[in-house]
Protein backbone atom coordinates (compact mmCIF):
# COMPACT_ATOMS: atom_id res chain seq x y z
CA UNK A 1 0.00 0.00 0.00
CA UNK A 2 2.73 2.10 0.63
CA UNK A 3 4.78 1.50 -2.18
CA UNK A 4 1.78 2.67 -4.19
CA UNK A 5 1.12 5.30 -2.83
CA UNK A 6 4.95 6.34 -2.88
CA UNK A 7 4.24 5.91 -6.69
CA UNK A 8 0.87 7.43 -7.18
CA UNK A 9 3.35 10.85 -5.84
CA UNK A 10 5.94 10.14 -8.03
CA UNK A 11 4.41 9.21 -10.98
CA UNK A 12 3.57 12.75 -12.83
CA UNK A 13 7.61 13.97 -12.26
CA UNK A 14 8.32 10.07 -14.05
CA UNK A 15 5.29 10.65 -16.46
CA UNK A 16 7.28 14.47 -17.43
CA UNK A 17 10.25 13.38 -17.43
CA UNK A 18 9.54 10.39 -19.62
CA UNK A 19 6.96 12.32 -21.86
CA UNK A 20 10.10 14.37 -22.81
CA UNK A 21 11.90 11.22 -23.90
CA UNK A 22 9.09 10.09 -25.62
CA UNK A 23 7.96 13.19 -27.71
CA UNK A 24 11.84 13.56 -28.79
CA UNK A 25 12.00 10.29 -29.66
CA UNK A 26 9.02 10.28 -31.84
CA UNK A 27 9.65 13.90 -33.80
CA UNK A 28 12.80 12.09 -34.15
CA UNK A 29 11.18 9.11 -35.74
CA UNK A 30 9.81 10.44 -39.02
CA UNK A 31 9.05 8.09 -41.66
CA UNK A 32 9.46 5.27 -39.29
CA UNK A 33 6.36 2.64 -38.91
CA UNK A 34 3.06 3.62 -37.31
CA UNK A 35 3.61 0.71 -35.70
CA UNK A 36 7.05 1.57 -33.84
CA UNK A 37 5.02 5.26 -32.69
CA UNK A 38 2.39 2.26 -31.08
CA UNK A 39 4.91 0.53 -29.36
CA UNK A 40 6.34 3.60 -27.83
CA UNK A 41 3.05 5.10 -26.63
CA UNK A 42 2.42 1.89 -25.52
CA UNK A 43 5.59 1.94 -23.22
CA UNK A 44 5.31 5.40 -22.35
CA UNK A 45 1.89 5.00 -20.84
CA UNK A 46 2.32 1.59 -19.17
CA UNK A 47 2.03 1.25 -15.34
CA UNK A 48 5.09 0.11 -13.00
CA UNK A 49 5.80 -3.65 -12.70
CA UNK A 50 4.29 -3.07 -9.23
CA UNK A 51 1.08 -1.79 -10.31
CA UNK A 52 0.82 -4.34 -14.03
CA UNK A 53 -2.04 -6.49 -13.34
CA UNK A 54 -1.94 -10.17 -14.96
CA UNK A 55 -3.39 -8.92 -18.03
CA UNK A 56 -1.65 -5.97 -18.32
CA UNK A 57 1.52 -8.21 -18.20
CA UNK A 58 0.52 -10.38 -20.55
CA UNK A 59 0.09 -7.38 -22.94
CA UNK A 60 3.80 -5.84 -22.10
CA UNK A 61 5.15 -9.50 -22.45
CA UNK A 62 4.04 -9.23 -26.08
CA UNK A 63 4.73 -6.44 -27.00
CA UNK A 64 8.36 -7.29 -26.11
CA UNK A 65 8.42 -10.14 -27.80
CA UNK A 66 7.30 -8.70 -31.06
CA UNK A 67 9.43 -5.73 -30.56
CA UNK A 68 12.42 -8.30 -30.49
CA UNK A 69 10.85 -10.34 -33.60
CA UNK A 70 10.64 -6.68 -35.61
CA UNK A 71 14.30 -5.95 -34.78
CA UNK A 72 16.47 -9.24 -34.39
CA UNK A 73 13.57 -11.44 -36.78
CA UNK A 74 14.27 -13.72 -33.71
CA UNK A 75 11.07 -15.42 -31.48
CA UNK A 76 11.24 -15.17 -27.83
CA UNK A 77 9.60 -15.83 -24.73
CA UNK A 78 9.35 -12.68 -21.82
CA UNK A 79 7.91 -14.24 -18.53
CA UNK A 80 8.12 -12.81 -14.37
CA UNK A 81 8.96 -15.51 -12.43
CA UNK A 82 8.08 -14.69 -9.15
CA UNK A 83 10.44 -14.62 -5.86
CA UNK A 84 9.62 -17.83 -3.63
CA UNK A 85 8.67 -17.97 -0.43
CA UNK A 86 11.36 -18.78 2.19
CA UNK A 87 14.45 -18.45 -0.68
CA UNK A 88 17.11 -15.50 0.21
CA UNK A 89 19.91 -15.91 -2.42
CA UNK A 90 23.50 -15.33 -1.78
CA UNK A 91 26.51 -15.45 -3.47
CA UNK A 92 29.75 -17.78 -2.13
CA UNK A 93 33.13 -17.06 -4.11
CA UNK A 94 35.84 -19.21 -3.47
CA UNK A 95 39.21 -16.63 -4.51
CA UNK A 96 41.89 -19.35 -3.87
CA UNK A 97 39.75 -21.21 -6.68
CA UNK A 98 39.51 -18.54 -9.11
CA UNK A 99 42.06 -18.50 -11.82
CA UNK A 100 41.01 -15.37 -13.97
CA UNK A 101 39.73 -17.05 -16.64
CA UNK A 102 36.79 -15.05 -17.39
CA UNK A 103 34.87 -17.36 -18.68
CA UNK A 104 31.51 -16.09 -16.13
CA UNK A 105 31.82 -13.10 -17.74
CA UNK A 106 31.51 -14.45 -21.30
CA UNK A 107 28.34 -16.65 -20.09
CA UNK A 108 26.84 -13.53 -18.33
CA UNK A 109 26.86 -11.37 -21.36
CA UNK A 110 25.16 -14.61 -23.42
CA UNK A 111 22.59 -15.64 -20.63
CA UNK A 112 21.31 -11.83 -20.10
CA UNK A 113 21.62 -10.80 -23.73
CA UNK A 114 24.16 -7.84 -23.18
CA UNK A 115 25.88 -5.34 -25.51
CA UNK A 116 29.60 -7.41 -25.92
CA UNK A 117 31.30 -4.15 -24.66
CA UNK A 118 30.51 -4.69 -21.12
CA UNK A 119 30.00 -7.07 -18.40
CA UNK A 120 27.79 -7.29 -15.11
CA UNK A 121 31.02 -9.10 -14.34
CA UNK A 122 34.29 -7.40 -13.55
CA UNK A 123 37.47 -9.50 -12.70
CA UNK A 124 40.38 -7.70 -10.82
CA UNK A 125 43.77 -8.65 -10.77
CA UNK A 126 45.36 -7.96 -7.53
CA UNK A 127 48.62 -8.62 -5.87
CA UNK A 128 48.68 -11.12 -3.79
CA UNK A 129 49.40 -10.04 -0.31
CA UNK A 130 46.97 -7.01 -0.84
CA UNK A 131 43.85 -6.28 -1.30
CA UNK A 132 43.26 -3.01 -2.49
CA UNK A 133 40.48 -2.89 -5.24
CA UNK A 134 41.75 -0.05 -6.82
CA UNK A 135 44.83 -0.96 -7.44
CA UNK A 136 43.04 -4.35 -9.44
CA UNK A 137 43.53 -4.48 -12.93
CA UNK A 138 40.49 -5.34 -14.95
CA UNK A 139 42.23 -4.91 -18.53
CA UNK A 140 44.82 -7.83 -17.72
CA UNK A 141 45.90 -9.95 -20.66
CA UNK A 142 47.87 -12.66 -21.40
CA UNK A 143 48.04 -16.36 -19.97
CA UNK A 144 46.28 -16.55 -16.24
CA UNK A 145 47.07 -16.79 -13.48
CA UNK A 146 49.82 -15.27 -12.99
CA UNK A 147 52.71 -15.79 -10.95
CA UNK A 148 52.31 -13.46 -7.73
CA UNK A 149 48.57 -12.54 -8.53
CA UNK A 150 45.09 -13.89 -7.38
CA UNK A 151 42.03 -12.61 -9.26
CA UNK A 152 38.32 -11.25 -7.83
CA UNK A 153 35.19 -11.07 -9.30
CA UNK A 154 32.87 -8.06 -8.91
CA UNK A 155 29.21 -7.93 -9.76
CA UNK A 156 26.15 -6.71 -7.68
CA UNK A 157 26.34 -7.45 -4.46
CA UNK A 158 22.38 -7.60 -3.93
CA UNK A 159 23.18 -5.26 -0.63
CA UNK A 160 21.06 -6.17 2.03
CA UNK A 161 20.23 -1.72 2.32
CA UNK A 162 21.32 -0.76 -1.26
CA UNK A 163 22.23 2.69 -1.82
CA UNK A 164 21.01 2.39 -5.23
CA UNK A 165 17.46 1.81 -4.66
CA UNK A 166 17.37 4.46 -2.38
CA UNK A 167 18.93 6.81 -4.54
CA UNK A 168 16.04 6.52 -7.12
CA UNK A 169 13.63 9.42 -7.76
CA UNK A 170 10.84 7.60 -8.81
CA UNK A 171 11.15 4.03 -7.45
CA UNK A 172 12.25 2.11 -11.13
CA UNK A 173 14.73 -0.09 -8.70
CA UNK A 174 14.32 -1.85 -5.65
CA UNK A 175 14.74 -5.21 -3.54
CA UNK A 176 12.70 -8.34 -3.88
CA UNK A 177 11.84 -10.21 -1.29
CA UNK A 178 14.34 -12.89 -1.96
CA UNK A 179 17.22 -10.36 -2.34
CA UNK A 180 17.50 -9.37 -5.92
CA UNK A 181 17.85 -6.37 -7.02
CA UNK A 182 15.67 -5.31 -9.48
CA UNK A 183 15.24 -2.44 -12.55
CA UNK A 184 11.62 -1.74 -14.09
CA UNK A 185 14.00 -1.11 -17.61
CA UNK A 186 10.25 0.38 -18.83
CA UNK A 187 10.08 2.64 -15.61
CA UNK A 188 14.10 3.73 -15.69
CA UNK A 189 14.24 7.67 -16.76
CA UNK A 190 17.64 7.14 -16.94
CA UNK A 191 18.81 10.13 -14.61
CA UNK A 192 21.82 7.51 -13.33
CA UNK A 193 21.51 8.43 -9.91
CA UNK A 194 21.38 4.51 -9.04
CA UNK A 195 24.30 4.49 -10.87
CA UNK A 196 26.23 7.03 -8.27
CA UNK A 197 25.33 5.65 -5.23
CA UNK A 198 26.55 2.39 -5.73
CA UNK A 199 30.20 1.65 -4.19
CA UNK A 200 30.67 -0.91 -6.15
CA UNK A 201 30.12 -0.29 -9.81
CA UNK A 202 27.65 -2.84 -10.58
CA UNK A 203 25.24 -0.81 -12.57
CA UNK A 204 25.88 0.35 -16.59
CA UNK A 205 24.17 2.74 -18.36
CA UNK A 206 23.29 2.47 -21.55
CA UNK A 207 24.50 5.31 -23.45
CA UNK A 208 23.96 3.54 -26.74
CA UNK A 209 21.22 0.89 -28.18
CA UNK A 210 22.56 -2.31 -26.87
CA UNK A 211 24.08 -4.76 -29.86
CA UNK A 212 23.40 -8.19 -30.06
CA UNK A 213 24.31 -10.77 -32.12
CA UNK A 214 21.02 -12.05 -33.20
CA UNK A 215 22.04 -15.58 -33.63
CA UNK A 216 23.01 -15.32 -29.80
CA UNK A 217 20.12 -13.81 -28.03
CA UNK A 218 18.79 -15.91 -25.36
CA UNK A 219 15.28 -16.15 -26.10
CA UNK A 220 14.49 -17.24 -22.33
CA UNK A 221 13.50 -14.01 -20.72
CA UNK A 222 12.25 -12.37 -18.37
CA UNK A 223 10.55 -8.30 -17.43
CA UNK A 224 12.54 -7.64 -14.71
CA UNK A 225 16.31 -9.61 -16.17
CA UNK A 226 17.74 -10.78 -19.13
CA UNK A 227 14.70 -9.06 -21.80
CA UNK A 228 16.74 -6.77 -24.45
CA UNK A 229 17.13 -3.83 -22.77
CA UNK A 230 17.14 -0.48 -24.54
CA UNK A 231 19.52 2.94 -24.69
CA UNK A 232 19.25 5.48 -21.84
CA UNK A 233 18.63 2.94 -19.32
CA UNK A 234 20.17 1.81 -16.54
CA UNK A 235 20.93 -2.18 -15.99
CA UNK A 236 22.36 -4.65 -13.25
CA UNK A 237 22.94 -8.24 -12.36
CA UNK A 238 19.78 -10.17 -11.02
CA UNK A 239 21.66 -13.32 -9.89
CA UNK A 240 19.93 -14.78 -13.25
CA UNK A 241 16.53 -14.63 -11.70
CA UNK A 242 14.76 -16.01 -14.54
CA UNK A 243 17.21 -19.29 -14.09
CA UNK A 244 17.37 -19.16 -10.55
CA UNK A 245 13.36 -18.99 -9.76
CA UNK A 246 13.53 -21.72 -11.43
CA UNK A 247 15.66 -23.77 -9.85
CA UNK A 248 18.74 -23.80 -12.20
CA UNK A 249 22.21 -21.78 -10.76
CA UNK A 250 23.29 -18.52 -12.38
CA UNK A 251 24.78 -18.61 -15.79
CA UNK A 252 27.95 -16.88 -14.23
CA UNK A 253 28.44 -19.99 -11.41
CA UNK A 254 28.05 -23.01 -14.50
CA UNK A 255 30.48 -21.38 -16.81
CA UNK A 256 33.09 -21.54 -14.20
CA UNK A 257 35.22 -24.85 -14.49
CA UNK A 258 37.38 -24.50 -11.05
CA UNK A 259 34.25 -24.60 -8.75
CA UNK A 260 35.41 -21.12 -7.60
CA UNK A 261 31.40 -20.17 -7.42
CA UNK A 262 28.78 -21.24 -5.29
CA UNK A 263 25.67 -20.18 -5.17
CA UNK A 264 22.16 -21.08 -3.27
CA UNK A 265 19.36 -20.25 -0.33
CA UNK A 266 20.68 -19.17 2.53
CA UNK A 267 17.63 -20.11 4.32
CA UNK A 268 18.19 -23.37 3.69
CA UNK A 269 20.44 -25.43 5.98
CA UNK A 270 20.95 -28.23 2.90
CA UNK A 271 22.70 -25.36 0.55
CA UNK A 272 25.98 -24.65 -0.22
CA UNK A 273 25.99 -21.39 0.76
CA UNK A 274 24.74 -22.04 3.97
CA UNK A 275 27.70 -24.59 4.42
CA UNK A 276 30.00 -21.80 3.19
CA UNK A 277 28.37 -19.59 5.87
CA UNK A 278 28.64 -22.09 8.58
CA UNK A 279 32.34 -23.41 8.26
CA UNK A 280 34.57 -20.49 6.20
CA UNK A 281 36.38 -17.31 7.11
CA UNK A 282 34.23 -15.48 4.85
CA UNK A 283 34.30 -11.49 3.93
CA UNK A 284 32.15 -8.52 2.25
CA UNK A 285 33.64 -6.03 0.41
CA UNK A 286 33.60 -2.40 1.55
CA UNK A 287 31.98 -3.55 4.59
CA UNK A 288 32.55 -0.21 6.08
CA UNK A 289 29.28 1.25 4.20
CA UNK A 290 27.12 -0.85 6.00
CA UNK A 291 25.52 -2.00 2.71
CA UNK A 292 25.29 -5.21 3.68
CA UNK A 293 26.40 -7.25 0.47
CA UNK A 294 25.04 -10.81 0.00
CA UNK A 295 28.14 -11.99 -2.28
CA UNK A 296 30.53 -13.33 -0.28
CA UNK A 297 34.37 -14.36 -0.73
CA UNK A 298 36.59 -16.62 0.99
CA UNK A 299 39.85 -18.07 0.86
CA UNK A 300 40.30 -22.12 1.16
S1 LIG B 1 26.11 -3.67 -5.46
FE1 LIG B 1 25.45 -1.62 -6.13
S2 LIG B 1 23.79 -2.04 -7.58
FE2 LIG B 1 24.07 -3.91 -6.41
S3 LIG B 1 22.60 -3.72 -4.70
FE3 LIG B 1 24.59 -2.96 -3.95
S4 LIG B 1 24.50 -0.75 -4.28
FE4 LIG B 1 22.87 -1.67 -5.54
S1 LIG C 1 18.69 5.60 -13.71
FE1 LIG C 1 18.55 4.56 -11.71
S2 LIG C 1 17.89 6.20 -10.32
FE2 LIG C 1 17.41 6.94 -12.40
S3 LIG C 1 15.33 6.23 -12.82
FE3 LIG C 1 16.66 4.61 -13.59
S4 LIG C 1 16.80 3.14 -11.88
FE4 LIG C 1 16.03 5.11 -11.00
Amino acid sequence: MLVEKKLKAKVSRRQFLKGLVAVTATAAATGSSSTAKAFLWEEYFQKHYKNLSPEDKQKVFARIENETKKKYGVDVKVSDPPPLKGVKFAYGLNLTKCNGNRLCVAACQKENNLDRSFGYIKVLEIDKGTMNLEKGNRYYEGTVPKEGKFYLPIQCNQCEQPPCTRACPIEATWKEPDGIVVVDYDWCIGCRYCQAACPYEARHFNFHTPEIPAEEINPNQSYLSNRIRKRGVIEKCTFCLHRTRNGKFPACLEACPTGARKFGNILDPNSDIYYIMKHKNVFVLKEDLNTIPQFFYYFD
